[in-house]
């Protein structure tokens, strides 16, 4: 397919290596059509969350190699979980669907900025790049019910200055555990 030779063709000349700075990023990134194609698409999946009124308004895909691996779209009312977000879901979908349990390399596109949560996420499954549609201020102006800008803002802190307490207990039995696991 045209589009996603397109696509592979940029992965391929890119000089951008995942350990870069974002900032580095920043200077050399630019979106191709593909990539606007791919946004669309996450996009389309974000209106079947408001549509069938599954969850927030958000959808999400992630592409390996210039493909489709995952697709998801929010669902934490119709899951009644609200971790389902649009990336979860997506990168979920992506795993499953994956022979090797490996999605390392993807690219991950989101109709708005990823939460914390999701974030983090993508970090952890080796997902090395992000592009989203709608900023996190932006979505605090229209809608502050979705905002998750204080979660950042809470992480931003030390841990003894956060509002949740996160209390230490039972240490030397813990060890027990993780030490017994190889
Ligand atoms: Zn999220």
């Amino acid at each position: 397919m045209l589009l996603f030779g397109a696509y592979a063709q940029y992965e391929a000349g890119k000089t951008v290596k995942s350990m870069k700075t974002n900032k580095d990023q920043r200077k050399v990134d630019r979106a191709t059509g593909a990539d606007r194609e791919f946004m669309r698409r996450a996009l389309e999946l974000s209106e079947i969350a408001i549509r069938e009124n599954h969850g927030h308004p958000f959808g999400s895909i992630v592409v390996k190699d210039g493909k489709i691996i995952g697709e998801g779209w929010n669902k934490s009312k119709i899951l009644k979980d609200p971790s389902a977000h649009a990336e979860i879901e997506a990168i979920r979908d992506a795993y499953k669907k994956s022979s090797d349990g490996d999605i390392k390399g993807s690219i991950i596109y989101v109709s708005a900025q990823p939460c914390p949560m999701c974030l983090s996420l993508i970090y952890l499954s080796g997902i090395t790049r992000v592009y989203y549609s709608i900023p996190h201020s932006k979505i605090e102006e229209y809608n502050k019910d979705l905002s998750v800008e204080y979660v950042f803002k809470e992480l931003s802190r030390q841990q003894n200055e956060r509002s949740i307490p996160e209390v230490q207990l039972l240490r030397s039995e813990g060890d027990k555990y993780i030490k017994s696991y190889n």
